[in-house]
């Protein structure tokens, strides 16, 4: 559920619109607290942040350690964002609306890297969901729950806490068995805590909602 790092394999870049306008009025608030590590605007992303925020001490280790710091992970919807093509004039379009969800670091000049995007594509498991008369909400946030976790503790939280690029913690490469992958091996960590299966597959497969219908249906597009 993360695309490599779009930026470093040179495609494009993920941008997101308004979010450095509200940093900067947080920074610049004296009386407003200091962020904290992971926030979203969107009510079903803040739910589930503090659903497993309550079940998983990994997960509240990890915001400890990130206290303070000033490094945070921001959720975000697609409508959010613009994937823009490196290079000069570099096109701007939407999020693809086939991909469950990515991460995006926002490395500095030094690649220091303060802020993590995190892009989930709510509309596509509301979609997901409604078309499943059988769904249970239990099932939905269940299944947003695994997609924040994979996001956040397996891509985001390495980068916040090493504070740079060098923080990268990959999805499986070709071949690699997706339980030996440092993204889902944090993933999986988190989610025993909570009762929340084990990722066995680089794919869809652990997904309850999504990961019943044939991979040709969502496509395979979780990075
Ligand atoms: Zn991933």
């Amino acid at each position: 559920m993360h695309r490599g790092l779009p930026w470093i394999h040179g495609v494009c870049w993920v941008v997101a619109l308004g979010l450095l306008a509200s940093s900067a009025s947080i920074d610049t608030a004296a009386a407003k607290p200091e962020p904290t590590p992971f926030e979203s605007a969107h009510p079903a992303l803040r739910s589930s942040l503090q659903r497993i925020a309550a079940g998983s001490r990994l997960w509240r280790d990890a915001m400890g350690l990130l206290d303070g710091t000033g490094r945070r992970a921001v959720l975000v919807t697609p409508d959010q964002v613009r994937v823009q093509d490196r290079g000069e004039g570099g096109r701007r379009r939407g999020f693809d609306p086939g991909v469950v969800a990515e991460v995006a670091p926002v490395p500095t000049e030094d690649s220091r890297v303060q802020e993590v995007l995190v892009v989930v594509n709510l509309p596509l498991l509301q979609r997901a969901y409604h078309e499943r008369p059988n769904a249970s909400y239990d099932e939905w946030t269940r299944d947003l729950d695994r997609i924040v976790i994979h996001e956040v503790y397996g891509h985001a939280v390495p980068y916040l806490v090493a504070g740079s690029l060098s923080g990268r913690c990959p999805d499986p490469m070709p071949g690699q068995a997706a339980e030996d992958a440092c993204a889902i091996r944090r993933e999986n960590a988190v989610r025993e805590e909570l009762g929340l299966g084990r990722r066995l597959d680089a794919g869809l497969a652990g997904l309850a909602l999504i990961g019943r219908d044939s991979s040709a249906r969502w496509g395979q597009r979780l990075h």
